[in-house]
């Protein structure tokens, strides 16, 4: 089953820009007011917020795992104090590859209730929304939405004027929706923007700070590209054609380095088209998805759950991965936001499941039963 975990792995993460033989630097500390600072670094995985308060200390994501160093250094050059919270904006490992060395020292762990559907051990899982007093004046608010994945959480710090907005804005390469679709961007862009000010910032997942006027860029031309993509494809218009055209060009010259990096690698743009086009599925609305909803096990035991929530047929795995399945005919099932592989029930004559099989992207197949309630 390693095998599977290792697909569904590669296909949750947001695009990276680096390549493998470029050295990663030492993290930048930048000041976003009295309390808060920004560390970023290339190619060490996520940015880092650190909120220093008189007693306690917490940290927005944490780094991948190998530059677990870089990160402790530069905690202890700003403050003598223990990490005493970590909020992570999601579960991606590239967010939160140091949590547990700061758990082992006493540091608890937040994140919103579907992280635990990743790797990260959540200490206090909150549902929708959770504040927390840092001390009598910082506040912090976190809030759950579904855009990059469904574990994403905007954390804002009404005190600084500052909201971090995790992987819902990357701006270092195209944005990256993939749970959430283009619904889910928007809701969460917009709750985001009625926290804040011109003056507010706001934080990339990967990438650099913009204000509102900034966001609302991002959100509107990503809006525009999702349409013109799926408008065409569904023209008839391969993802080449679409890469090609000149409305598409128009439209992604809006990113103009301030609102977000221009990324004009040609393999990345398409890769992008794909992954809107994987995001907003066509699906059969003639299916009721509420009869797959059940317990199901894969053949080495492992047990999975599909559940009915919020109109939508989620995959649930504990530790492991939670998405949307979306039908196409009533035995097909894509998964959004993921390019490639899909879910094949196999119905009986009564119409009910026998069994379903998980086909990846690269044709290997794994076999699910039902587990009889
Ligand atoms: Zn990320």
């Amino acid at each position: 089953m390693l095998i599977r975990m290792l697909t569904i792995a590669s296909i949750l993460l947001c695009s990276c820009v680096a390549t493998a033989s470029e050295q990663p630097q030492e993290l930048k500390v930048t000041a976003l007011s009295e309390n808060v600072f920004l560390l970023t670094g290339e190619r060490v995985g996520a940015n880092v917020g650190l909120v220093i308060a008189d007693e306690k200390v917490l940290l927005v994501d944490t780094l991948v795992s190998k530059h677990s160093e870089k990160l402790i250094k530069v905690v202890e050059k700003l403050t003598k104090l223990p990490v005493t919270y970590i909020v992570n904006t999601h579960g991606d490992f590239d967010h939160t590859g140091v949590n547990e060395h700061y758990r082992k020292q006493g540091a608890l762990v937040i994140g919103q209730k579907n992280i635990s559907h990743s790797n990260v051990d959540c200490d206090l899982c909150f549902k929708d929304y959770l504040a927390l007093n840092l001390s009598d004046d910082i506040q912090i608010e976190m809030k759950s939405a579904v855009a990059h994945s469904f574990s994403d959480a905007i954390v804002h710090i009404p005190s600084a004027n500052v909201v971090f907005m995790g992987d819902i804005l990357t701006n270092i390469s195209h944005p990256t929706f993939y749970q959430g679709g283009i619904a889910g961007l928007d809701k969460a862009i917009s709750y985001a923007l009625n926290l804040g000010d011109e003056q507010t910032k706001y934080i990339a997942g990967h990438g650099f700070v913009i204000n509102a006027k900034q966001l609302q860029s991002y959100l509107a031309v990503t809006k525009e590209l999702a349409n013109l993509v799926v408008l065409k494809h569904r023209q008839g218009e391969s993802s080449e054609a679409i890469f090609k055209s000149p409305e598409f060009s128009l439209l992604y010259s809006k990113f103009d380095n301030k609102v977000s990096f221009q990324d004009t690698n040609p393999e990345r743009l398409k890769r992008f088209i794909e992954r809107i086009l994987a995001t907003e599925i066509q699906i059969d609305s003639k299916i009721d998805v509420r009869q797959y909803a059940g317990q199901y096990q894969w053949d080495d035991t492992t047990p999975f759950q599909l559940v009915h929530e919020d109109n939508q047929l989620l995959y649930k795995e504990s530790s492991q991965r939670i998405v949307e399945l979306l039908p196409v005919s009533e035995t097909k099932f894509m998964v959004r936001g993921q390019m490639g592989g899909y879910y094949q029930f196999a119905l009986n004559e009564q119409g009910n499941i026998d069994s379903v099989t998980y086909v990846t992207s690269k044709e290997s197949s794994y076999v699910a039963t039902p587990v009889a309630q």
